[in-house]
């Protein structure tokens, strides 16, 4: 039996690209998302890939959603950890509101979700979970220290249970892409985009979801069992670490 990968906020933006590829790559796949019904419709209708409504953020409902793909496909081998959120404002008017959503979602819904499939992974002797982190969690960014601080801890969270899923053939690790051409850019201000953003990338311009999509097939692949607690960065060129 093809092998059940469940992508996290995966009907748009890259997490599509993602589920797209892993489908691609043989995988029986679902996507989870938030609550745009239509999207997640359209995505269905285009691939066949079942979209999963819960929120990342909350316990219960990531215990019941994945008990509900579980039971459509099988167990989950593949954990893609990619739903996220920004809600960017400069620290002095953030308020504890936009700090805890991002927070919640970005970096409590990698232990939701993480640990709803952690204990079938090692009882089974494999797993693979791989987390969608940001450029922005590497090197921090101006309005977003709520973001940064969130997906800087996915990379923490992810090399302290590379640890503890070595034994077990799990493999933990994190994909932390650049500026990608997705939904989540469109809010950035064209004059921003040429002057600041473009000319910081070294390749010249964004990357494309299905970039990182080909980094999250790799590190889901029994080839890439030597790999566990690393950061892949892809975001051309944009910081080198
Ligand atoms: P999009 O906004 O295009 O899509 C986000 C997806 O996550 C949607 O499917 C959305 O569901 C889902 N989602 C959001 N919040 C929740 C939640 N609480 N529970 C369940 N699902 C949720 O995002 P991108 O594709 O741009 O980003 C994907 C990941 O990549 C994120 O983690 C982001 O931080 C990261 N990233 C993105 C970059 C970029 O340039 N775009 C750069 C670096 C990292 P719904 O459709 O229902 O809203």
């Amino acid at each position: 039996m093809a092998r059940v990968a469940l992508v996290t906020g995966g009907s748009r933006g890259i997490g599509a690209a993602i589920s797209k590829a892993l489908m691609a790559e043989g995988y029986q796949v679902a996507a989870s998302y938030a609550g745009n019904d239509a999207a997640a419709q359209a995505f269905t209708d285009a691939t066949g890939i079942r979209a999963f409504k819960w929120n990342v953020a909350d316990y219960e409902a990531c215990k019941a959603g994945v008990a509900e793909v579980e039971a459509a496909l099988g167990p989950v081998e593949i954990l893609v950890n990619n739903a996220g959120i920004t809600r960017d404002a400069p620290f002095h008017r953030m308020t504890p509101q936009q700090w805890r959503e991002v927070i919640d979602t970005n970096l409590t819904g990698l232990f939701n979700m993480t640990h709803c499939v952690w204990n079938g992974m090692r009882e089974r002797k494999f797993g693979r979970v791989i987390s969608i982190s940001s450029i922005n969690g590497q090197k921090g960014q101006f309005a977003q220290a709520n973001y940064a601080a969130a997906k800087a801890g996915d990379i923490g969270f992810t090399k302290a249970l590379a640890q503890e899923g070595a034994r077990a053939g799990i493999t933990v690790n994190v994909v932390a892409p650049g500026y990608i051409n997705t939904e989540m850019m469109a809010g950035i201000k064209p004059e921003v985009m040429d002057t600041v953003i473009l000319p910081a990338i070294p390749v010249g311009r964004l990357g494309e979801p299905e970039e990182i999509a080909r980094c999250v097939v790799f590190l889901a692949s029994d080839g890439a069992g030597f790999i566990t607690g690393s950061t892949l960065s892809a975001n051309g060129g944009q910081y080198m670490a």
